[in-house]
C-alpha cells in the first residue's frame, strides 16, 4: 500500500478493522488507514453526539497555547472550534477570533454563551471559499488532523489561509503515548501521528517547527 504521506510503497499492514485496515510506513513513521474514506453523515450523527461539559474544560493543548504563545494578538482561525471555549479565551488575551465547525449545535452554543461573531458552520473544504480574501496571523487546529481523509491537502489549505510568516498551532493524539481505544480506529481517526511523522508532514509543506510539547 502506498504511503499517503511520503508516497513510499514499502508499508506494512498492522491491523484489520473490517472495512478499514491500518498500515505503518517505516520511512515517515505514519500509521494510516486504507481506505481513507468517510463513512457518511449517518455514522457521525450516530457516534458523535454534541455534549457540553459543565463547567467548560480547557484542554491541555489549549492551555499550552494560551500560557506559552509568543504571539498574543492578530487574527486567529480555530478549525474545529466546537463550543468555542478556547476561542473565547483567545479573544480575551487579545486575538481577533474566527472559528469554524461542522457541528451546528456547538456553534450556536458558542454564539449564545460567549457572544462571538466570527463563527461559521462550514466544512474544511469550504474554508478557502469562505475566507477567500482573508489571511490569518495564526491558524489553530487541535485534535483535527487525525480525522482528515486528506491530511496533505488539509495542510495546503491551512497554508493558503495563513499570512506569510504566520503561525500554526496544532495538537494530535500522540500515538506513542495513547492507550489503545476504539475511538482511535478508522473511520473515527484515519491517521496516527508521532513526532517523526508530524515533522515530515510539516516540513514537506515548508513549515519550520519552532516548538513541540509532549504531554507526560
Ligand atoms: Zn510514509
Amino acid at each position: 500500500m502506498q504511503c499517503i504521506l511520503c508516497d513510499n510503497f514499502d508499508t506494512m499492514q498492522i491491523q484489520d478493522h473490517g472495512n478499514y485496515r491500518l498500515f505503518h510506513c517505516p520511512f515517515c513513521d505514519l500509521v494510516f488507514s486504507h481506505p481513507m474514506k468517510h463513512p457518511g453523515k449517518d455514522f457521525y450523527e450516530k457516534h458523535y453526539q454534541t455534549r457540553f461539559v459543565e463547567p467548560p474544560v480547557i484542554r491541555w493543548a489549549h492551555k499550552m497555547f494560551l500560557n506559552n504563545s509568543f504571539i498574543k494578538k492578530g487574527t486567529l482561525l480555530d478549525i474545529g472550534c466546537g463550543r468555542c471555549d478556547f476561542l473565547h479565551l483567545a479573544q480575551k488575551i487579545g486575538f481577533n477570533v474566527t472559528g469554524i465547525d461542522i457541528d451546528e449545535a456547538s456553534i450556536l452554543e458558542g454564539k449564545k454563551r460567549y457572544g462571538l461573531q466570527g463563527l461559521h458552520i462550514i466544512m474544511i473544504d469550504e474554508m478557502i471559499d469562505a475566507f477567500k480574501d482573508k489571511h490569518f496571523d495564526v491558524i489553530a487546529f487541535f485534535e483535527v488532523l487525525e480525522h482528515m481523509v486528506e491530511p496533505n491537502s488539509f495542510i495546503k489549505q491551512v497554508k493558503y489561509l495563513l499570512k506569510k510568516g504566520g503561525y500554526v498551532f496544532l495538537s494530535v493524539p500522540n500515538r506513542s503515548r495513547l492507550v489503545k481505544s476504539k475511538g482511535d480506529r478508522p473511520p473515527k481517526h484515519f491517521t496516527r501521528w508521532n513526532e517523526k511523522s508530524l515533522k515530515v508532514l510539516l516540513e514537506k509543506n515548508d513549515f519550520e517547527i519552532l516548538d513541540l510539547k509532549k504531554r507526560q
